[in-house]
This record gives structure tokens, sequence and C-alpha cells, in this order.
């Protein structure tokens, strides 16, 4: 552990390694660290996320704060969000108002929107990787780079990532596609998810079958529950996303347009677009790129007596 910090508690852990809850000694300031286990797991998807993260400054974004090694992990430092996953949020409650998933969606989309600006895409956009601060009236944050591609580091995406029950059409071709145009898809899932309770496309007596899933999203093949009340404009929108057909899927810009999307737009979500996201109250970054390059490049060298570390040596 880096002496700056103290480790108050675990937050989970994921795919690539464990989430820590931690203080700043000096400050007495909350962060979250990542921890990748140094070596072989600090591949290519990990710099690029931290490359994409550390470019992202918006309220709807888990700011980045810095990266940090430790004897056996890299750590990448950033925002606690305290409020915990909206996924948990929209379980505990079963399903969620039109009102409150509009509440949601909106800071979703201006965050999404913003990525799209700094061209990053995100790629695996679901409930799980947006957080919650714990403000009374919580701010949306999307989380996990993972996945992400720069439209300027990175050639078009073509590989089929993301989470089964999220991915667009287009994705599950081998072709290339437009990474903005997929994400406004998995902007739909969710929001389908937060007024249904469940996932557009899996068959519910049937929903592990992956297969199924595919068939149904290829197919576009959802439907609205009677017993969900919806209004006419949120079934259009919801109609206008799930289109297979990418260039003729509403895009970001339209929903931001979109009647339904409109009612009780919150003004600050406005505001910090039209001051082009200047005056935010985030830190800077406290390291350069070229530092950050620095640190990943050294974590990449497994940790002594790591159980990784024979197999990445004889690759170098
Ligand atoms: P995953 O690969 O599943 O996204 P992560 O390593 O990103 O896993 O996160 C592991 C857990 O830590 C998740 O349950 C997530 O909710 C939590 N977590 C991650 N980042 C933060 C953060 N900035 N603030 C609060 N909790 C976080």
């Amino acid at each position: 552990m880096d002496e700056r910090y103290v480790s108050l508690k675990e937050l989970g852990s994921g795919n690539f390694g464990v989430a820590w809850l931690v203080r700043d000694k000096k400050t007495g300031e909350l962060f979250a660290v990542k921890y990748i286990e140094r070596g072989a797991k600090i591949d290519e998807k990990v710099q690029r996320e931290i490359f994409n993260h550390r470019s992202l400054r918006h309220p709807n974004i888990v700011r980045f704060k810095e990266v940090m090694l430790t004897p056996i992990h890299l750590g990448i430092v950033m925002e606690y969000a305290a409020g915990g996953e909206l996924f948990d949020e929209m379980c505990t409650a079963g399903r969620f108002s039109e009102d409150e998933a509009r509440y949601f969606f909106q800071q979703l989309i201006y965050g999404v929107s913003y990525c799209h600006s700094m061209e990053v895409c995100h790629r695996d956009l679901k409930l799980e990787n947006t957080l919650l601060d714990g403000n009374t009236s919580p701010r949306l944050k999307i989380c996990d780079f993972g996945y992400s591609k720069s439209g300027i580091l990175h050639s078009k995406p073509n590989s089929t990532v993301g989470t089964p029950g999220y991915i667009a059409p287009e994705v599950l071709s081998p072709k290339e596609y437009d990474g903005k145009i997929a994400d406004v898809w998995s902007c739909g899932v969710a929001l389908y998810v937060m007024l249904i309770g469940a996932y557009p496309f899996e068959d519910p007596s049937d929903p592990i079958n992956i297969r199924k899933t595919i068939g149904r999203i290829l197919a576009v093949q959802y439907s609205i529950p009677d017993y969900v009340h919806l209004s006419s404009d949120c079934r259009l929108l919801l109609s206008q996303i799930f289109v297979s057909n990418p260039l003729k899927r509403i895009t970001i810009q339209e929903i931001k347009e979109h009647p339904w999307f409109l009612q009780n737009l919150p003004e600050e979500l406005i505001e910090v677009e039209k001051n082009n996201y200047e005056n935010l109250n985030s830190y800077e970054p406290t390291q350069s790129i070229e530092e950050i390059a620095r640190i990943v490049q050294e974590a990449q060298i497994p940790a002594e007596g790591s159980k990784h570390g024979r197999q990445s040596m004889e690759g170098t």
C-alpha cells in the first residue's frame, strides 16, 4: 500500500482485481483504488482504460486521480462513489418509475455525450458500470473504462466486447462498427432495465441462454410487459434506440432533443456542457501522461515471487 493512503475497506472485486476504499492521510479525502496485479495483467486493455479515463473530466464520470505502484499491484486511484451501483439501487426498488428512470438516464446520456465529444466510446455501458455518489439527490457516475476505445488513439473497433444483454446487433458481426452508436443501444438497454426490472432481449423463461439472447438482439425482439405502464413518448424513444441498422438508430444528440428526455431536465446538466466543462469542482490530474506511462511500464514487470512471473518474463 502506498504510504499516502490508509486502506479502509474492500469495495468489491471485478474481472481485473479488487477495489478498495482509501483515505488520503494528508487531506482526509476518500478515494477508491482499483488494484491490478503487476505483470501480464497490465496489458493493452488496462493501459487503454487508464489513458482514456485520465482524459475525461465530467460530473457524471468517476474522476481519475492517479496511478501508483505497490510491491505487487498497480493501483488506479479515482473518485469514490459512496452510493454504490445503480444496478443495486434498481434491484432494491424492483424497477423505477418513469420519472426516476429519466432522472438517471439524463445523467447517463450527458456523461456518454461528453465521452463521445472527447472521442472515447465506452463499449460496456450497463447499470453495473454506473455508480452513485452519496448525495440525497444522487448523481450518476459512469465508471470502468476497461473496454473503452479512443477514436484518436486507437483504430475503429471491430471486436465483440461488452456484456451479452447490452450488446448492439452490429457489435455481434465481425465487421467494423461505430462505437458511439453502439453505446446508444447499451444506454437503451440500461433505460429498459430501469423501467421494467428485466433485460429486454433475454427470454424470461431461459435467461442464461446467451445464444437465445443473441438471436433476440439480432431480431430486435423485445416487448413491454402488460403490467408496466409506460407513456407513449417513452415507448417511442425505446423503439428509436432499438433499431438494428446503426445508421437509422437515434443519435445521442437526437436523444438530448427528444420530448421524453427533455421533461424535468436539470439545468445543471445543460450548464456544464454550455460552459465547455470548465470550472468543474474536480481535481487536476497529478501526473503527466509520460509519468503515467512510466509507472504503467514498470508495473508490467511482474512482482518478485508472483505466480505469473516466469510466464511473462519468457514472453519479453
Ligand atoms: P468490475 O470489473 O466488476 O467493474 P471493478 O474492479 O471496477 O470491477 O470494481 C469492483 C467493485 O468496486 C464493484 O462492485 C464496484 O461497484 C466497486 N467500485 C469500483 N470503483 C468504485 C468507485 N470509484 N467508487 C465506489 N465503488 C467502486
